[in-house]
Order: C-alpha cells, then sequence, then structure tokens
C-alpha cells in the first residue's frame, strides 16, 4: 500500500506537480470555490490537486481535488488506471478488518469544551452567494447501528453552524438515514464521529455505496492489503482511523429538526432548505499541523462525481458478475450524470438479448443507479463519450434498440420528475442497446498497432498542441 497517511499522498503528488500549491491567501467564502471550478475544468487527466497554504480566517492550510482523476485515484490503489476495478473486486472478495491501536497522530491536539471552535477552520462555501453557510463536504461520517453494532461510514454534508454546531443532511434511504430511524425509535440521539484527512482509501469507500451492514473499515483494509488502525473516540463509543488529520465528534439530537440548507448539490441544482438535525460538537482532536481536507461538490465536473463514479463503477461490476450476469467486460458510470444518472456497460455480446439482459440487471441490482443504461460491444472506450456517441449512431435504430421502463425506482432529487410526484421516488429507465447487431466492416483510421509505434516517438515528430488564448 502506497500511502498510509493524507501527508503521505501529499508529498508523492507534490514531486511530479500533480499536486500544486497556492501560495497567496485565498477567501474561503467564494474564491476557493471559483479557484477549483476552473481547475476542474482542465481536461480530467491534467487536473492537479490543489493545496492552498494561506485561507483567510484559519490558520490551517486546505487541500481539495485530490480525487480528480483517475490517474491520482489509481495512484492511491497502486495500480494503473485501467486496473482499478480489479483492484476494488479484489478488496470486495477479501475485506480485511481494521485493529484498534491505543494512539495515533489525530490525537495530538484533543479540544473539548469552550476549546473547541469549527469557525477557526478554512471551511468554503461552495456556492458563493447561494449555499446558506460554508459546509464541510467530504468528512467521512462514522455512526454504528443500534441493533446490529456495525458500523457506517458515508460521506454526508455538514453545514457550519457555529463553534459547536454543524447540520447533518439525513436522507432516509442512507445507510445513515436507517441508523438515524433506529436510534429514534430507541429515543436516543445519534453519536457520530467525522473523519478529515485519514488515509486516502477511506474517502474511496465511504463514496461508495454497499449493501447494509457492510463495514466499509474492513473494504479499505481490503484495498490498503493492510488493516486500517483505528483509535476510539474521547466522547462518543465509535472507532476512526488513527491517521486522521482531523476528528470532529458529536451527537445528534434526532428529535429537534433545523432548517439546513440550501446548498448547491452533486447533481448541479441548488438543493432547497429541509428539516435536518443538528450536530453538538463534544470534542476535535487533531493533529499539530493538521491539513483541512475537502471534497469540491457541485455541478458536474466536481471531485465527488469522480470520486463517488469510480468507487461505485468497481461495486456495480462486482455486484452483475455476482449475479451471474456473464459477458460484462467493463462498467462506467458517467461524471456529466452526477455519477449515478447515466450508466456504460461494455460487454463481450453472447445472444441477441444480452445486452437487454444486462441492462434489466443494472436496474435490479443498483435500483438508483441508471436512469440510462447504455450497453456497447467491448471495443468500444466507454470512459471516452465520444466513443460511445459513434456506437450508438452506427448501431441505433429507435424503434428496434430503445428501451423503456416507466415509474421504476427513481431518486427524490430528480428535477426532470414532475415536481408533485417527486415524493413517490419514481423515475422511468431507458435501455439503449448500442451494440452491433451483424457483422460490420473493419473501422477506418490508424490502428492500435500504427498508433502505438508512433507515440512511441512521438517527441520527433515535433508536433505539439496549440496553446489556449
Ligand atoms: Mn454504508
Amino acid at each position: 500500500m502506497p500511502y498510509d497517511s493524507l501527508k503521505a499522498l501529499i508529498a508523492d503528488l507534490e514531486k511530479d506537480g500533480s499536486l500544486q500549491h497556492v501560495p497567496i491567501e485565498v477567501d474561503p467564502a467564494w474564491e476557493v470555490a471559483a479557484v477549483m471550478r476552473r481547475v476542474f475544468r482542465m481536461p480530467q487527466a491534467q487536473r492537479p490537486a490543489v493545496l492552498f497554504d494561506r485561507i483567510k480566517g484559519s490558520d490551517l492550510p486546505l487541500v481539495v481535488g485530490l480525487y480528480g482523476s483517475r490517474r491520482t485515484y489509481a495512484r492511491i490503489l497502486g495500480v494503473t488506471p485501467t486496473r482499478i476495478n480489479e483492484r476494488w473486486l479484489h478488496a470486495l472478495a477479501h475485506p480485511v478488518p481494521p485493529v484498534f491501536v491505543s494512539g495515533g497522530p489525530c490525537k495530538e491536539v484533543v479540544l473539548r469544551g469552550e476549546a473547541v471552535d469549527l469557525t477557526r477552520f478554512p471551511v468554503p462555501t461552495w456556492t458563493p452567494g447561494r449555499d446558506i453557510a460554508p459546509y464541510i463536504a467530504g468528512a467521512s461520517v462514522v455512526t454504528r447501528d443500534p441493533e446490529s453494532h456495525v458500523r457506517n461510514v458515508g460521506i454526508y454534508r455538514l453545514q457550519l453552524k457555529g463553534r459547536d454546531r454543524t447540520g447533518l443532511n439525513i436522507n432516509p434511504p442512507q445507510h445513515i438515514g436507517i441508523h438515524s430511524r433506529k436510534y429514534r425509535a430507541r429515543g436516543q440521539p445519534m453519536q457520530v464521529a467525522m473523519a478529515l484527512g485519514a488515509d486516502p482509501v477511506v474517502s474511496m469507500v465511504a463514496a461508495a455505496k454497499f449493501p447494509p451492514d457492510t463495514d466499509e473499515f474492513a473494504i479499505a483494509g481490503g484495498l490498503r492489503g493492510a488493516p486500517l488502525e483505528l483509535v476510539k473516540c474521547e466522547t462518543v463509543d465509535l472507532e476512526v482511523p488513527a491517521t486522521a488529520e482531523i476528528v470532529i465528534e458529536g451527537t445528534a439530537d434526532l428529535e429537534h429538526l433545523e432548517p439546513e440548507a440550501p446548498f448547491g448539490e452533486y447533481m448541479g441544482y441548488m438543493s432547497p432548505q429541509r428539516l435536518n438535525p443538528v450536530l453538538r460538537v463534544t470534542a476535535v482532536t487533531c493533529q499539530r499541523r493538521a491539513i483541512f481536507h475537502a471534497l469540491l461538490s457541485q455541478k458536474p465536473p466536481s471531485e465527488s462525481s469522480m470520486l463517488r463514479g469510480i468507487s461505485n463503477e468497481a461495486s456495480l461490476l462486482g455486484a452483475l458478475r455476482g449475479m451471474g450476469v456473464k459477458g460484462v467486460t467493463d462498467v462506467h458510470v458517467t461524471e456529466p450524470g452526477g455519477a449515478v444518472m447515466h450508466v456504460v456497460v461494455a460487454i463481450q455480446k453472447l445472444h441477441p438479448a444480452h445486452p437487454r439482459e444486462v441492462m434489466t440487471a443494472v436496474w435490479g441490482v443498483r435500483p438508483y443507479y441508471g436512469k440510462q443504461v447504455i450497453v456497447v460491444d467491448d471495443d468500444i472506450d466507454i470512459r471516452d463519450p465520444f466513443d460511445v456517441e459513434w456506437a450508438v449512431a452506427t448501431t441505433v435504430q429507435a424503434r428496434r434498440d430503445l428501451v423503456i421502463i416507466p415509474d421504476h425506482t427513481g431518486r427524490r432529487s430528480d428535477l426532470s420528475v414532475e415536481p408533485e410526484r417527486r415524493d413517490q421516488d419514481r423515475s422511468d429507465k431507458l435501455g439503449v442497446d448500442a451494440t452491433r447487431k451483424w457483422p460490420y466492416p473493419a473501422p477506418a483510421g490508424a490502428g492500435p498497432e500504427h498508433l502505438a509505434r508512433v507515440e512511441a516517438r512521438w517527441p520527433e515528430y515535433g508536433i505539439r498542441e496549440v496553446e489556449r488564448e
């Protein structure tokens, strides 16, 4: 496992410019969001992670964009980008339970009571002028099921509400929603711990969807190939990764809800105000030279869509194979669809109805995913939208190749559903069979073999990209 801490990852990414420093003072109220939006409009493979050395009003540096490309994601796993899914499938099949240690870097500073002050952290406002407050975006939020005692780790938005208060967004279908319902039925508050900047695989598992009662920390251990080290919290009965930069502990009162949001959400629109619990912070522990870690979460292209998409591709591929679906070679959950709406699947087609079997399997195993599922032959590069559209253009007849299922499972946040029907969690599904239905002529243009030879001596041709502006 290449990195066991955020600082180890940062140090390595700095070496080749994959992480770059902003030395000037930057305003978290608007400027961080605008700088990162500019960075995310660079082609994915060229986006650096950014370390803001000086954030106005805070003594802590801020790092954003560590999961902004498949290249860095693969580097964190110690593989090439084409091996990401393989690494994930291995981790899912071989989880490694965490181990407990008595202390760690996240305990270098322990603050309780009056000493707690979240407003000292460099928390950005991600949609300036529209978000109601700065948001802690990208914390790995830990809760425990009061019945099964299995913990859950997920990424949920946290509105900064004061020195020792945050809003906590709870969606009923999510695992934290299941936990909060059980605590509420017992008349108990829910204990919560949030880790920022832990071992870099922790955000990967926190962003992915698993069946309930999966211990995400054990999957993280599978990805690392070694157990994750956890330490006990100071004021709540939970454990967090020992190498976290910052840990926030607290208790959510589930009876007294407060307005939370508006917040600019990952699908690309403002999410309206709603009633949500408030987390009362009981302790903050952190490293002496802590770095505040955040994920850019907003209209794609965004870091949260990249991270969630890559992590969920592997879990979807694993689930399809687990169901016994044959011939699926790769799965892509696209970034413009917020890493939930649009799925592209590559198959080695076995028979004419095979693409339809694959579509219905996707809808069965991940009902909330894939409002649109495009199935292509496995010579198509499913991560290149250009190649996928070429496949659709050259293989699809609308009457024959489209599958529409009305009123399937949907997402409440899908604004394309009529407002009065949105609380039914329904959505139509569209399947597109973009595989070739009979033998086609060979594709036109220089093939892989010739392209590889040109690539090997590319500098000799003296051709470079035209500079913009
Ligand atoms: Mn979970």
